[in-house]
């Protein structure tokens, strides 16, 4: 049994809107963006989840019970419910109560949990998901390497069977470094997706990246929201 009166630390909800990346691209849905992360990728798209230096959290932060977040979605439910961040997992229990409470009350079909591979999920949480859209982080991303690269989560995630692997990029060279972690961690199916925040860098990188990435056998993804509406927020 759930508990719906279990507090989670909320960036923003939004949508209906479309996920605009990975294999989902395109479908109706809606977001619940979590508060908190415990990284500091220098080109982070959602830095209002957790950077102090740029943006008042406090501001940025509600606390609010998962039942009010289910109240949310039956507005308007939609088949796609997308879990992101900030990082997720690091509410691992609200997050628990909360994939399990839309499942007990049918408020989507499928549920998506956006994550940085670095937190292993709960066995409740991988139990509930559709998918987790893994999105280990490459050296461009100014983090060390111990802090993006933690084995034993890809290889839990991995070995979990519900994870695709949705790496930004932002040249072809960064291509080698993925090869590598697929190598060593048996990550399939890989999404190489550019990083950019305006519909211009995305393009000009998705053309750049097309070609290497098709030779390789991988799948390449847009960011149709930044297309859309560039980098506007709750789209
Ligand atoms: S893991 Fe995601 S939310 Fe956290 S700093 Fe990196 S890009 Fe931003």
């Amino acid at each position: 049994m759930s508990d719906v009166d279990c507090e989670i630390v909320v960036n923003e909800t939004f949508g209906p809107t479309f996920q605009g990346e990975g294999p989902s691209t395109g479908r109706y849905a809606r977001f619940v963006r979590l508060a908190g992360c415990h990284l500091s990728c220098r080109w982070c798209d959602s830095a209002q989840t957790h950077d102090s230096t740029r943006f008042d959290l406090d501001a940025e932060r509600r606390i609010v019970s998962v039942e009010s977040i289910l109240d949310w979605l039956a507005t308007g439910p939609a088949a796609l419910t997308v879990i992101t961040g900030g990082e997720p997992l690091l509410q691992r229990h609200a997050v628990a109560n909360l994939v399990a409470s839309i499942r007990d009350r049918v408020l989507a079909t499928d549920i998506e949990i956006e994550t940085s591979g670095t937190i292993v999920p709960t066995p409740a949480i991988a139990s509930a998901v559709s998918r987790f859209n893994v999105s280990p982080k490459l050296a461009h991303s100014g983090l060390l390497h111990h802090q993006r690269i933690r084995p034993a989560v890809l290889r839990s995630l991995a070995a979990e069977g519900k994870s695709v692997w949705k790496f930004v990029v932002q040249d072809v060279g960064d291509l080698d470094e993925i090869q590598e972690l697929v190598s060593v961690y048996g990550l399939q199916p890989v999404w190489v997706m550019p990083e950019g925040t305006d519909s211009a860098t995305v393009l000009d990188r998705m053309r750049l990246l097309a070609d290497p990435v098709l030779r390789r056998g991988w799948h390449l993804s847009t960011r149709l929201h930044t297309l859309l509406w560039e980098n506007d927020r709750g789209r």
